[in-house]
């Protein structure tokens, strides 16, 4: 690590719980790498204390920072201005302090289309189903709807109320109608889920350390011609992809979306790239011995 200096600048991330996120460790690694004068903080901050914390962050001149679960969507309200992105979904997970403006961006969408860009040919302008209706979610649709032409958007959700509220959402934001919402998981749906050309996990089941779940546990659900992207990192592969893959089906884990949202956030705040191909091969290690310590 660089050693700390008076003008030192400071980066972080806000969250509850923070303990288990990756971007500590991938910003110290790439702005080590780089040799660049910043450091990269955890904060757990609960929602009572969020506003106060941003206040602290014009105070004490933070350049920047991340916000995870559950701060996505209420931060907005203390930012002044936004991205495109971070409107249109409602979510912000980068904010950059520019001289006491904070502006909010949502880098998340950037991540979602450089892992899916490369499968398009196989499900654009076809029908996609997204499992869950959380923020990710909320990024995947909007990301599917603004570069891949879907035929529908088929949302499955285990509280339905939720994946009505995001197709009306989308619905009244981008103008696109072609919706359907379920609830977790009705007879019908197998026939639905072979029927989408492309399947997205945007829940956190089967994520570690409950590895044996998944959000499908039908194997019909899945043909040679699909792609299904598992939003999860850790495992690298979940059972939702093992099974798919096992079927014959194109697999995308939430790996490489993790690594460029944060190359993303990365430039923002520094103008620099961050060396993706490292911290892929660092995150890979790092994954690799939470496995050895489940096994
Ligand atoms: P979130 O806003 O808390 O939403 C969680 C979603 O998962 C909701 O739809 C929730 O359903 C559903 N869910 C949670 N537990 C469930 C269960 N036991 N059974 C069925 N559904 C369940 O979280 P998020 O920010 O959208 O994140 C979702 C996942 O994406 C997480 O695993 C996160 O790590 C991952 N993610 C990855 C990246 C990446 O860079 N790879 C980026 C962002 C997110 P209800 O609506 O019914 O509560």
């Amino acid at each position: 690590m660089n050693t700390i200096k008076y003008d030192t600048k400071l980066l972080g991330i806000f969250g509850h719980p923070i303990k288990h996120s990756f971007s500590p460790l991938i910003h110290n690694k790439a702005l080590d790498l780089l040799n660049l004068d910043y450091i990269y903080l955890p904060f757990d901050i609960g929602s009572v204390n969020l506003h106060d914390a941003i206040k602290g962050v014009i105070a004490l001149g933070v350049r920047g920072f991340n916000v995870t679960i559950p701060h996505k969507e209420t931060i907005m309200e203390y930012l002044h201005d936004f991205s495109d992105e971070a409107t249109m979904i409602g979510a912000v997970n980068t904010v950059v302090n520019d001289m006491g403006r904070l502006i909010g961006y949502n880098t998340d969408v950037f991540g979602i289309n450089e892992s899916l860009v490369k499968h398009k040919e196989k499900f654009i302008g076809e029908q996609i189903t997204v499992i869950g209706s959380g923020g990710a979610a909320r990024a995947v649709i909007f990301c599917l709807i603004r570069n891949f032409r879907p035929s529908q958007i088929v949302i499955v959700n285990r509280t339905e109320q939720r994946a009505n509220n995001l197709k009306r959402y989308f619905k009244q934001k981008m103008r696109f109608e072609n919706f359907k919402a379920y609830e977790l998981f009705p007879p019908e749906i197998t026939e639905v889920l072979k029927d989408s050309a492309l399947i997205v996990n945007a829940t956190s089941v089967g994520m570690h350390p409950d590895v044996d779940d998944s959000p499908i546990n039908i194997r019909q659900a899945f043909n040679k011609k699909q792609v299904v992207y598992d939003l999860i990192y850790n495992p690298i592969k979940s059972k939702l992809l093992l099974m798919a893959e096992s079927e014959g089906a194109t697999v995308i884990n939430g790996l490489d979306t993790l690594v460029n949202q944060a190359a993303k956030s990365f430039k923002l705040w520094t103008g620099k790239e961050m060396p993706i191909n490292e911290i892929k091969n660092l995150l890979i290690e790092e994954l690799n011995k939470t496995k050895k310590a489940v096994d």
